[in-house]
């Protein structure tokens, strides 16, 4: 499904997963059970871009286009889930609004960093209270008190705290304002009164750390507001249209893996006499899958085209996220199906990746959420 990529997107697919063949896939089984990155991998990406995508270069990233972004993590997807995750938040959730909204000073300070392999960055929204419904349920603040920030309250399920050498936080700075009361702010692990607590234990995406943060008292200086006071809201919203073209890439990547272990298994498994990709029940979900996948993989590409072209891409990109965190559901489950037995082992890679695919439809705005998107600006339209 190349019709429609230029020569060097095409170079650069072929580049990742060459890197993702030798230094990831391997290792997806060891990460899963071991709950820990394989960092002698990530430190190897910076020579392919990968913990830079859309980073300019005189920050140390590739400054790449978002479909080059969105075919490095589905690359990784079809590797490891929680590979993919850690670098896709790193990327499109620290790096990105770093990129949009940072001073020269904050890109000059943060950027080298986090490109340069030895760390991931976070972003933290979400709260023990509060995950689709930010505006009326967030509770962290932020107040001034003479040169400094002075942040309150706990963030839930956020991603890479452990390595992040900074993690955004969005709090209230104006809590009569509503939505244009949020601010997001700058924070370096090793602030006074910030607790980073230990990973949670998930179902799947085990060596992706997923955390709780503590924020008592955190004094941060008045220059660590990342963009507009009051803005934070619109910044998040905005984060979060490209960050589910990522995770669209992302489940489009799980997919993959799942729907080609099912081909080369079904291939080689006999059944009646005959290979059970002989029998027509099995034709029709390898059929299947090979559709969707393909719908969701164009549907993430033309949501990340709509975003280079500079055009409002809310829509599109909710509906490659619906789409592809379903799709990537329906063929784990059909992988699994066409394993049998097999499918429920852990020596198969499908069970692992139909573990890791669930919290597509979850993370970075629900199914359900996707709908309230998708409605609301189809009957803006009419
Ligand atoms: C592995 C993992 C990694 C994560 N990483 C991050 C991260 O890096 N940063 C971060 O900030 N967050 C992160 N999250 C949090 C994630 O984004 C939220 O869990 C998600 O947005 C859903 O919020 P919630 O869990 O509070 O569910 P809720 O908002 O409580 O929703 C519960 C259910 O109600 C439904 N619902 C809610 N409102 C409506 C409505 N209006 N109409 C219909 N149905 C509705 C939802 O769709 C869902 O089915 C992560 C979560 C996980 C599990």
């Amino acid at each position: 499904m190349d019709f429609d990529l230029t020569e060097e997107q095409r170079m650069y697919r072929r580049a990742v997963r060459d890197f993702c063949e030798g230094e990831i896939k391997p290792y997806a089984a060891q990460v899963d059970e071991t709950g820990e990155l394989r960092w002698e991998a990530i430190q190897k990406m910076p020579a392919l871009g990968l913990t830079g995508l859309q980073v300019p270069e005189e920050y140390g990233g590739a400054g790449l286009d978002t479909i080059s972004a969105a075919i490095a993590v589905e690359e990784l997807g079809r590797a490891c889930g929680s590979t993919a995750l850690s670098v896709s938040a790193h990327n499109g959730l620290c790096c990105g609004p770093i990129v949009a909204w940072g001073t020269k000073a904050q890109k000059e300070r943060y950027l080298p960093l986090l490109t340069g392999g030895q760390h991931l960055g976070s972003l933290a929204l979400t709260e023990p209270g509060a995950g689709s419904d930010l505006a009326g349920g967030v509770t962290t603040t932020a107040v001034k008190e003479g040169d400094s920030w002075i942040i309150d309250g706990s963030k839930a399920w956020i991603t890479n705290p452990k390595y992040a050498p900074v993690i955004i936080t969005l709090a209230r700075t104006d809590p009569q304002a509503g939505t244009h009361g949020f601010s997001m702010l700058l924070v370096e692990p090793q602030a006074d009164g910030l607790t980073v607590h230990p990973p949670e234990k998930k179902m799947g995406l085990k060596g992706s750390p997923t955390q709780m943060l503590s924020y008592d008292e955190v004094r941060v200086p008045l220059d660590a507001l990342l963009g507009e006071e009051g803005r934070g809201f619109h910044q998040t919203m905005q984060t979060l249209d490209g960050g589910r073209v990522s995770i669209g890439a992302l489940s489009v990547g799980l997919a993959q893996a799942a729907f080609e272990a099912a081909v080369v298994y079904a291939k080689q498994r006999r059944a009646f006499g005959k290979s059970i990709s002989e029998h027509q029940a099995i034709q029709w979900m390898i059929a299947d899958a090979a559709l969707e996948i393909e719908a969701a993989r164009l549907m993430v590409y033309r949501a990340a085209w709509m975003k280079d072209q500079g055009r409002d891409f809310s829509k599109a990109a909710a509906m490659a996220k619906l789409m592809a965190s379903e799709v990537a559901e329906k063929v784990a489950r059909s992988a699994i199906q066409i394993h049998g037995s097999y499918g429920y082992s852990r020596e198969f890679p499908v069970e692992r990746i139909y573990r890791d695919q669930r919290l597509m439809t979850i993370g970075e705005g629900t199914s359900e959420i996707q709908r309230l998107v998708i409605a609301r600006k189809v009957l803006q339209e009419f």
